[in-house]
């Protein structure tokens, strides 16, 4: 008997409903075959952990497309189209025993809102429905029934900020080696919950650790063979958004579980809702001075969460004040970064930089001196989180106006990681306060060097979400308040 073969592959994008900007097919990193087995090989990834399994247990990986974008508007439909059609097409091929499939979850297009779903209805009406398909999503997929209905099981990662990528890969594709060889029947009990996390989400402090010390506890009991919890995105518009716990049996629902988990994240609502300091505050201690970095998430416009990255609340502020230490900035402005390089390294220049999408602050006159200018530099996160990961950025210059470094690209980033300046020539460990557009994820990789605070700044990822402009996705909690009753959906559990 030859070798057993899995398809792996497909895209990974978070998208937010509000912003305005579509995510087009140059925000994408795309790799396939033998290049994206090597460069997941090893990494904190999805697909790593996925490779790393596979190749442990000898099993080959076929990777007929990876698409993997930072978060932003929906995808454009073209994008979503091109990757389907790729993988439906090496699924029709049939030459594998299996489907593994690393996404996000939490993607959107302009005609789909549940893209996710779609692709595995597309794979699922070529391969049959014998064929174990799996899948493994970041904790704030867009989980829908029909996403749980095509696939025999869906591993969620169990940490936020994220370090368990490679893990949760690896638990999709054990999963789907262990149906292969006849050891499982998965079996799912789910509980949906109208209602969104807006911080004191992160799975290291209570209540999510003891929700997911529980899940564990029952997992190392034998009493399920895998159980995610997710907390959606907050800002998808989408029928059904909300949490979603899945446990999964082997050959009977733990029913029971599911419930009780979902009972208490219920009961837990209100301590799920989060207060940030504000920036003055967290300006004022830096000014007083530090002993390590103050590295600031920008709530209100994170990249992260699917902002446009071109706020300039923060940069304001900076430029407002004479009393901070060297800070650093990021601001997405392509035109900004095309008259930097056509004025060149070390010239001094006024341009009027974001503001051009963020729906808060306008764009800011910046007058300042080009310190650093380039394209195509590399990023290689130090991690924890998606360490090793690389990623090549576009064109950017960094702009020197008194002590505030305006990091300029000509796309957004989130920064989760301190290499991006790094890549950019901004040390970012040498300054007093560093600016990022992610809410928590970054704290993981810039914990070593310096301390991390997110900041309540206002915008279109602001955990104030009574501020945007929901329609399809409502009712949920806290916007609206209302009686739940848990209710299961069930999968799997006719005889074999
Ligand atoms: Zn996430």
């Amino acid at each position: 008997m030859g070798k057993k073969r899995i398809l792996a592959g497909g895209i990974a994008q978070e998208s937010h409903s509000f912003n305005p900007v579509p995510t087009d097919r140059s925000r994408f990193n795309i790799r396939a075959g033998m290049e994206a087995v090597r460069t997941a090989r090893g990494s904190n990834s999805l697909l790593g952990g996925i490779v790393d399994a596979a190749a442990e247990r000898d099993v080959e990986v076929i990777v007929p497309t990876m698409f993997r974008a930072q978060s932003g508007g929906p995808v454009e439909e073209a994008v979503f189209t091109e990757m389907r059609d790729i993988l439906c097409d090496a699924a029709r091929r049939g030459d594998f025993d299996a489907i593994v499939l690393p996404l996000h979850g939490g993607m959107l297009t302009p005609g789909l809102h549940d893209p996710e779903g779609a692709l595995m209805a597309a794979l699922r009406a070529i391969v049959g429905p014998a064929l174990p398909m799996t899948a493994a999503f970041d904790l704030h997929a867009h989980v829908t029934p029909e996403i749980l209905e095509r696939c025999d099981l869906l591993a969620g990662y169990h940490t936020n900020p994220h370090g368990d990528q490679g893990s949760t890969g690896r638990r999709a594709f054990l999963a789907a080696m262990d149906m292969l060889d006849g050891r499982l029947r998965p079996v799912l009990s789910a509980v949906h919950l109208p209602m969104l996390t807006l911080g004191n989400d992160r799975t290291d402090e209570d209540p999510l650790r003891a929700l997911h010390a529980r899940a564990r506890a029952a997992v190392e009991a034998g009493a399920a063979y895998d159980v995610s919890i997710f907390n959606a995105q907050q800002f998808l518009d989408v029928p059904g958004l909300g949490q979603w716990v899945l446990a999964y049996g082997n050959g009977a629902g733990p029913d029971a579980l599911a419930l009780e988990l979902a009972q208490k994240l219920w009961d837990e609502r209100h301590a799920l809702i989060g207060s940030y300091p504000s920036l003055e505050s967290c300006l004022d201690r830096a000014a007083r001075g530090t002993d390590r970095p103050l590295i600031l998430g920008d709530q209100g416009d994170r990249v992260a969460g699917g902002s446009p990255g071109d706020g300039t609340y923060v940069l304001r502020a900076l430029m407002a004040r004479g009393d901070l230490p060297p800070s650093a900035v990021p601001i997405a402005d392509a035109a900004a970064v095309q008259a930097c390089l056509a004025a060149g390294l070390g010239a001094t220049v006024t341009l009027s930089v974001g503001g051009r999408h963020s729906t808060v602050a306008p764009p800011a006159a910046v007058t300042g001196q080009i310190v650093a200018l380039g394209s195509s530099a590399q990023v290689t996160y130090d991690g924890p989180a998606d360490a090793g990961y690389t990623a090549a950025l576009g064109a950017y210059a960094v702009l020197r106006t008194g002590a505030v470094h305006v990091v300029l690209t000509d796309q957004p980033y989130s920064y989760l990681d301190p290499d991006y300046f790094r890549a950019m020539g901004v040390d970012p460990a040498a300054l007093g306060i560093v600016i990022t557009r992610s809410g928590y994820h970054y704290t993981l990789n810039y914990a070593p060097i310096g301390e991390c605070i997110t900041v309540d700044t206002p915008g279109m990822t602001s955990y104030r979400v009574q501020d945007l402009p929901f329609t399809v996705a409502r009712p949920f909690f806290p916007l609206d308040d209302f009686a739940f009753l848990p209710r299961l959906h069930q999968r799997g559990s006719g005889t074999p």
